[in-house]
């Protein structure tokens, strides 16, 4: 009924573009970070785009994102420190000025949920699954509570929690991997669901029961060959078991 193999016992759900449509908040406030700065510096430089979003940045803590999409453009500067201001040319100013764009964004338009991710996450639980948020928003927190589905989540392990515990981000498997410890499965037991790159590379690496490859921009070749095992537009077609 789930569209699960036998065997899974939990789910473990990247946020940002899985359950709440706030990868495209993510994206906006990247690009014009990114093109602010790329423009500064020589006004003929081409823009960021959504093929820069889905390859180097999403799904990856913010630094990371930042160092691997100005590596690709061959800029390398200095790590900085998280204090930076967001004036700052390092890697944590950048950061930080996509973060102030973005909780901007926020704060104004609020987080809007996917209705069918919803309708699956109730399935879930209803079926007696345990769920985990897992995300490298350092938002994590705050963006479940305004999503209104924190009750039905059991375990969370966002940016902060990352940070704290020394994990490494996506594409490593490690905040996955914290996410089925937190919910007391082995990840043979868990299912991912991920619409990042970087994300479908944690749950393939990882070893997970399922990677649930979650297809918002029409890159669903690219997540099989990252390491989606079925690709869907929508957890809600899982439901009416119409996986591709
Ligand atoms: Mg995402």
């Amino acid at each position: 009924m789930l569209g699960l193999p036998d065997g899974i016992r939990a789910c473990l759900f990247d946020m940002d573009g899985v359950l709440t449509r706030t990868a495209t908040v993510h994206m906006a406030a990247w690009k014009r970070t990114f093109d602010e700065y790329l423009r500064a510096s020589d006004p003929q430089a081409p823009l960021f785009t959504q093929l820069d979003y889905n390859r180097y940045v999403d799904g990856k803590p913010r630094a990371d994102g930042v160092r691997d999409f100005l590596a690709s453009r061959g800029i390398t500067l200095p790590e900085g420190s998280p204090d930076d201001p967001a004036s700052a040319a390092t890697v944590h100013g950048i950061g930080r000025r996509k973060n102030e764009l973005l909780l901007a964004e926020l704060a104004e338009n609020g987080v809007e949920v996917y209705p069918g991710s919803m309708a699956y996450l109730r399935a879930a639980r209803d079926a007696g699954l345990a769920t985990a948020v897992v995300t490298a928003s350092a938002n994590g927190e705050q963006v479940v509570a305004a999503g209104g589905f924190a009750d039905l989540i059991d375990a969370r392990v966002d940016g902060v929690v990352t940070a704290r515990e020394g994990l490494r981000g996506k594409p490593a498997p490690d905040t996955f991997l914290a996410g089925a410890r937190a919910l007391g499965v082995e990840p043979a037991e868990a299912a991912v669901f991920e619409d990042a790159l970087a994300g479908v590379e944690a749950g393939r690496a990882g070893a997970f029961g399922l990677v649930v490859g979650v297809d918002r921009v029409g890159q669903a070749e690219a997540l099989r060959a990252h390491g989606a095992d079925v690709v869907v537009t929508d957890l809600d077609q899982l439901l009416d078991g119409g996986a591709r």
